[in-house]
């Protein structure tokens, strides 16, 4: 028979709530390049279809520094994203707080880039540059919160940092 406080031990094991665990397999930089590939290609791909709906084929492109230059340097910027994305997501599961620190982060980065599109599009881009640019960067943070959140539990820590207030 099992000592009572062991036995005690073991049920607070057993029913307390998964959390502080990541499941599966985990690597900073194999997910964080692949993030960042990812998500870049697709508001790369956004990007391209809009010019050429636009009748403009690669106008933002050009408008800002030329084709390869632009499109190496926006995959580049997607996978450093990328990187420190899944870094912050592996830390929330020590931290739950991160996982606050992320939902206000993406907050702030859409408010910034609507900021920044607002000012290129007065300066050089025109109207379209709204449209494109900044849908084109709701794409890719909704796509990066529900890739980061299928493979890490950052809504189930967001509800912790709830509770723990
Ligand atoms: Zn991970």
């Amino acid at each position: 028979m099992a000592h009572p406080i062991a036995q005690s031990i073991s049920i607070g094991v057993a029913s307390s709530p998964a959390r502080n665990t990541l499941v599966g397999h985990h690597d900073l930089y194999p997910e964080g390049i692949q993030l960042g590939l990812t998500v870049g290609a697709v508001t790369w791909i956004w990007m391209v279809v809009v010019d050429i709906v636009a009748g403009q084929p690669f106008h933002i492109f050009n408008a800002m520094g030329g084709v390869v230059t632009f499109s190496i340097a926006h995959l580049l910027l997607n996978v450093v994203f990328g990187i420190a994305l899944v870094y912050a997501a592996h830390g929330a599961v020590t931290e739950n707080s991160i996982a606050v620190a992320l939902v206000f982060g993406a907050i702030m980065f859409e408010i910034g880039f609507a900021f920044i599109t607002t000012l290129l599009s007065n300066l050089v881009l025109g109207n379209l540059a709204w449209f494109e640019l900044f849908l084109g960067s709701v794409i890719g943070t909704s796509l990066t919160i529900f890739l980061l959140a299928r493979r890490h539990p950052l809504f189930e820590q967001l509800m912790w940092a709830e509770v723990e207030g």
